[in-house]
């Protein structure tokens, strides 16, 4: 018989690290909450009767955003054998309260009373056995970082899965409290049919007034009043909405809980600071959060992009594909007696395509795992909490900064994180502004250029980053302004993790998480892409094989081209590189690999760094650098727009925000920056300032005048 046990807890619990050690899977662990999106289902490690399946974490079990939703449906709906209710113990008050929810269903359930090893070291005590009878169920003590206790958790919601042993809890409530939900129960009993769900929870999720409840089960509109009848009276009588009365009555019930078990040590006491709050002092100070957040992130690309990552992306461009791999591969070609047009496909194409993409990986690997260390430790969550009062102040959450992080390992699962907003319109507008982070794909055309033409310098890749950000606050402040978007932020309520030292095979799985993408991706629709660009490059419309400037590649590009010349990059292969970016942003250093190979045969230098440098400006190179950053994303995350946005009206005003806005950025970067370096036109500078400053002023006005037409119309004007 197969058994389904649900884990199920508040963000941030240590659901998913439970997870991972329970099915050996690796799933994305973070310290803040929505990186669990989407439930997830695996096999317990041993026996593959269990299945296990994480839950977005949640605070309550009346659901406001999406992947609430999800989690209660699983809990109603899928009918869990048993769920593990991971506690965090550390946080134990607040963590209750979703607790008592789960158990007023009547599954069978274990709690797991989770990072012990947290309330250990501050000297606390928990009297386990005490709470396990005053809750109902059996209570487990574990931590899931270190993985103790995990199995006695598991075996026991086995146990109580096995014998259907039903949860003995009851939420104590005060006399006036009682009557009505007792009523109300009353009525539920006699006439509506409950599908067996438990009755007690139904009566208080009538009282509450839960619509959701309400409609699924279609109870006709007396049964209905004669409730609302009973609630009232309660309501007039403790002069509270009945929702604020439950809640109310959860929180005494919890401190009673808490208070005959919980045993704080003097040191952990109000008014000790722990380490965390006087790390936290200084880096979420006022004044100093944004400039150690800059020179952490500074110093975290400077590393990766920079420094040691450009060392390593050197060796394997120059040795490893350049020399050892594209050496080795021509002369077997040559033995064989490989008809040219092959050796050409393969040297040039695929080698010198996927080959420049996969010469990034050192970096990417590099600046993932610096990423994955300032996230596990606990700083990241500081960060969001820091962007919160920035973005606050323009009307935007601080949630939106948490898609964003995710996004600069791809903006797939960026956009996808989204689903914690519970505003419909701070979502829609969070997802066209994540994709502007660098991820993983656009690193190797930071890298590139950052190379070629900017030698290397620390500053190119870090100033990227930061544009992207600067980007994300112009453009937020922007579209707020507009009618579609208007609005109050809504509440940004994050529990901020005690800081840790990272675990090290966290940190591995974070990094390998995030970067295997790119590297399955270089395998797969890159290798093709690649084929298809080679094929391009070295035949014309004839089918001749002619030089790449006579090739329909070149034909094409050259139709585009025009449109980048007040870019600074009006050539053909940067139009044509830009346009493969679509497809996979993986393509547009692939198309430059392909177009000059890797290493010309005759040279010592690399071709591809020589030939880049040779078409472009410091200018130039850094407008196209934005431009390709800030543009439309990739087919994937295109799709993942449509998905999310659930619309392609939706989807086409993202798509041309985005490239309107990454056009516009280029255009000011070169036609300012070349007045400013190379005496460029100043009439050309001046007159991009002022085309940007029109389109903008004019999309605020027009915005403006609708608002008015429609008040307008609605006053009858
Ligand atoms: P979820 O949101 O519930 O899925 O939580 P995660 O599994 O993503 O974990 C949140 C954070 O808590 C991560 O940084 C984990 O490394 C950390 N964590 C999880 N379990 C424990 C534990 O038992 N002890 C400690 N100290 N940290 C833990
Ligand atoms: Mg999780």
């Amino acid at each position: 018989m197969s058994i389904k046990i649900g884990l199920a807890g508040n963000p941030n619990c240590g659901k998913t690290t439970m997870f991972n050690e329970l099915t050996g899977s690796s799933q994305y662990v973070g310290n803040w909450p929505g990186v669990t999106v989407e439930k997830k289902g695996g096999k317990l490690k041993g026996n593959k009767d269990v299945e296990i399946v994480d839950l977005p974490g949640i605070y309550s079990l009346s659901p406001y955003t999406l992947e609430e939703v999800v989690t209660r449906d699983f809990m109603i709906n899928d009918k869990p054998d048993a769920i593990i209710n991971i506690v965090d113990a550390s946080n134990i008050e607040r963590n209750l309260y979703l607790t008592t929810q789960i158990l007023e269903l009547g599954i069978p359930t274990v709690i797991a009373l989770n990072m012990m090893d947290i309330v250990k070291k501050n000297g606390d005590k928990i009297d386990v056995d005490k709470l396990s009878k005053l809750l109902g169920c059996p209570v487990v003590e574990t931590s899931a970082i270190k993985g103790n206790g995990i199995k006695a958790a598991v075996e026991k919601a086995i146990e109580v899965a096995n014998i259907k042993k039903k949860v003995d809890f009851k939420l104590s409530v005060c006399d006036e409290c009682k009557e009505v939900i007792e009523g109300i129960e009353k009525i539920i009993i006699k006439s509506i049919p409950h599908k067996g769900m438990e009755t007690r929870w139904l009566a208080i999720k009538f009282f509450e007034g839960d619509q959701n409840v309400i409609k699924k089960l279609k109870i006709s509109s007396t049964i209905l009043a004669e409730i609302k009848v009973l609630t009232k009276k309660c309501e007039s009588k403790l002069d509270d909405d009945s929702e604020s009365i439950i809640t109310g009555e959860r929180y005494a019930f919890i401190g009673d809980i808490v208070s005959s078990t919980v045993k704080k040590s003097k040191a952990s006491g109000r008014g000790n600071e722990t380490t965390s709050d006087k790390i936290d002092k200084i880096v979420t100070n006022r004044f100093l959060a944004l400039p150690i957040f800059a020179i952490i992130m500074w110093g975290i690309y400077y590393i990766a992009v920079s420094s040691l990552g450009a060392i390593a992306t050197d060796w394997t461009n120059d040795i490893l594909f350049g020399e050892i791999v594209s050496g080795n591969v021509s002369s077997w070609l040559e033995i064989a007696g490989v008809a040219g047009w092959l050796q050409g496909l393969i040297i040039d194409g695929v080698i010198g395509g996927v080959g420049a993409v996969l010469g990034f990986v050192p970096q990417i690997m590099i600046l993932f795992f610096l990423l994955a260390i300032i996230e596990d430790c606990g700083y990241m969550a500081r960060v969001a909490f820091v962007m919160d009062r920035i973005f606050r102040k323009f009307g935007l959450s601080g949630k939106a900064f948490i898609p964003m992080i995710i996004s600069s390992g791809c903006g797939v699962p960026g956009i996808m994180a989204t689903r914690t907003m519970e505003n419909d319109r701070d979502r829609k507008m969070t997802i066209m502004l994540t994709t502007f982070i660098p991820c993983s794909a656009k690193i190797p055309i930071i890298a590139l250029f950052g190379g070629a033409i900017f030698g290397g310098a620390s500053w190119v890749a870090p100033s990227v980053y930061f544009l992207s950000i600067i980007m994300i606050i112009i453009c937020g402040i922007i579209l707020k302004k507009t009618k579609l978007f208007a609005g109050e932020p809504s509440p940004f309520v994050m529990e901020l993790p005690q800081y840790h030292i990272p675990s090290f095979k966290g940190v591995l799985i974070h990094m390998w998480e995030r970067g295997k993408a790119f590297i399955i991706k270089a395998g797969t629709i890159i290798f093709v892409a690649c084929g298809v660009i080679w094929f391009l490059q070295s035949f014309n419309w004839s089918l001749d094989m002619v030089d790449a400037g006579e090739s329909i590649l070149a034909s094409i590009g050259n139709i585009i081209a025009p449109i980048f010349a007040p870019l600074g990059f009006g050539n053909w292969q940067s139009a044509v590189a830009t346009v493969t970016g679509l497809v996979a942003k993986e393509n547009v250093v692939a198309t430059f690999g392909i177009l000059f190979g890797i290493v010309d045969a005759t040279e010592q230098d690399p071709a591809l760094i020589q030939n880049v440098a040779g078409m472009f400006t410091t200018v130039s190179a850094f407008s196209f650098i934005a431009f390709n950053m800030l543009c439309a994303p990739c087919f994937a995350a295109i799709g993942a727009i449509k998905r999310e946005m659930g619309s392609w009206k939706w989807t086409w005003i993202t798509i041309g925000f985005q490239t309107c806005t990454a056009y516009m950025v280029a255009l000011l970067i070169n036609q300012i920056g070349s007045a400013i370096f190379y005496d460029g036109s100043v009439i050309g500078a001046v007159s991009s300032v002022l085309i940007v400053v029109g389109i903008v002023s004019l999309v605020l006005t027009s915005s403006k005048r609708s608002v008015q037409n429609k008040v307008g119309a609605d006053l009858g004007v």
